[in-house]
């Protein structure tokens, strides 16, 4: 027996969907698409193909890398079975001639989801792809992170100050938005209000209100940023920052007594600074809003039960540009049951945290070089990326080589 599944359109509330031009009642239809879309949120697939043909739809779903065929549309069902996803995403059922995409969720049993669908018109009609992302609750806390205990003690520090801008900055791909909501669990209070916008909404957080950007809004992601912060949160987190408006925007809301949280790629913690100045940031607006800045790359975990260990020599110490201590040994990966011969189970984060102090703040307003400011903080500061990464390193937890490769 199938669970209750519960659609939630994107745009339109369900006596939207009962007014739409070509109203899709058909209770065949909504129990084919039903049929569908639960099995393929019961199976756990990625991906839902509805791929037209002369006589229906051939519909296969992606489960791994793999593509299945699940199931045959007739032909007399097509359009209306195209029909009743393009409600569902908040799509115009009166064009089928120009690609669209929109996006519904869906709630099937304990699964909560977010289905983008995509469609592009072919020869035999509308070809729709819907791609599930599944939501997943932020459970992970700052201390689980991995964090050098000295790195975790001064990032806990500083964010207790509760207010002023953190960005958690690194490549695509380096767990920033874990880094981000373990740091608003830490700091969040249910007396507290929380808003947050991402183009992706990867997890969720109690008491935490969330929101994307549409395809098709009508506001830039700046405005949306300002609007945001015209709620006075106490908590704001803002996703991708990528240009001038987005980073102006968030920088004044951190002026505000709030904490504001925000991601950004950026290679190292420092020269994030750099990236907000070259974007037209005026420093002094930097110096002064800034809290923390972590930096971070993700790497593969060695397998605890089958690494293996080599004496590092100074060939090695030459390398890193680092003196180790007498009997200091690396580790390779080998394979084993455990980790189904790859050596590999699971991974690691390296993690670099900036602390403005006042020094390093004239340094910033004098447009001191970004390398003068770097060896300046790391003087005195914790341990940068490279020096977490070797330390994780001799700790078994990851290879020298992806170590230095991610950097
Ligand atoms: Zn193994």
């Amino acid at each position: 027996m199938a669970e209750k599944v519960v659609f939630e359109s994107a745009r339109k509330s369900d006596a939207d969907m009962r007014q739409a031009r070509n109203p899709v009642e058909d209770k065949n239809v909504i129990e084919e698409v039903d049929k569908v879309i639960s099995g393929a949120a019961e199976s756990g697939a990625t991906e839902v193909h509805l791929e037209p043909v002369q006589d229906g739809y051939v519909i296969r779903v992606r489960e791994g890398t793999a593509l299945r065929k699940v199931n045959e549309i007739p032909e007399r069902l097509k359009l209306n079975v195209a029909n009743r996803i393009k409600v569902l995403a908040g799509l115009d059922i009166t064009k089928n001639r120009i690609p669209q995409n929109g996006y519904f969720k869906l709630v099937h049993g304990e699964k909560k989801l977010e289905l983008n669908v995509y469609t592009i018109p072919m020869l035999f009609g509308e070809s729709i792809v819907i791609k599930l992302s599944y939501k997943v609750s932020a459970t992970m806390r700052l201390n689980q992170l991995g964090m050098q205990p000295a790195v975790l003690a001064a990032y806990q520090k500083a964010l207790a100050r509760g207010s002023g801008l953190y960005l958690v900055t690194g490549p695509p791909g380096s767990g920033k938005r874990t880094t981000i909501y373990a740091s608003i669990l830490e700091q969040l209070r249910p007396d507290q209000l929380a808003l947050g916008f991402d183009p992706v909404v990867k997890y969720e957080i109690e008491g935490m209100i969330q929101g994307k950007p549409e395809e098709k809004s009508e506001y830039t992601f700046a405005e949306a940023i300002v609007a945001l912060m015209r709620q006075e949160p106490d908590v704001a987190y803002i996703g991708d920052i990528s240009s001038e408006p987005d980073a102006r925007a968030t920088i004044q809301g951190a002026f505000a007594k709030r904490l504001v949280l925000a991601r950004m790629t950026a290679n190292d913690s420092v020269s994030t600074i750099q990236n907000l100045i070259d974007m037209g940031i005026q420093p002094f607006l930097i110096v002064a809003s800034l809290a923390a800045v972590i930096n971070q790359r993700m790497v593969r975990r060695l397998c605890p039960s089958c690494r293996q260990p080599y004496p590092a020599n100074a060939d090695i110490e030459k390398e890193i540009g680092l003196k180790l201590p007498q009997g200091a040994n690396f580790f390779k990966p080998q394979g084993c049951q455990a980790c189904q011969g790859t050596g590999y189970r699971g991974i690691i984060c390296l993690y670099e945290l900036y602390k403005p102090n006042e020094e390093l703040g004239k340094m910033i307003i004098a447009k001191e070089p970004v390398q003068q400011i770097r060896l300046k903080a790391f003087k005195e500061q914790t341990f940068t990326l490279k020096v977490d990464g070797i330390m994780k390193a001799l700790g078994g937890y990851a290879s020298l080589e992806d170590v230095l490769n991610c950097l």
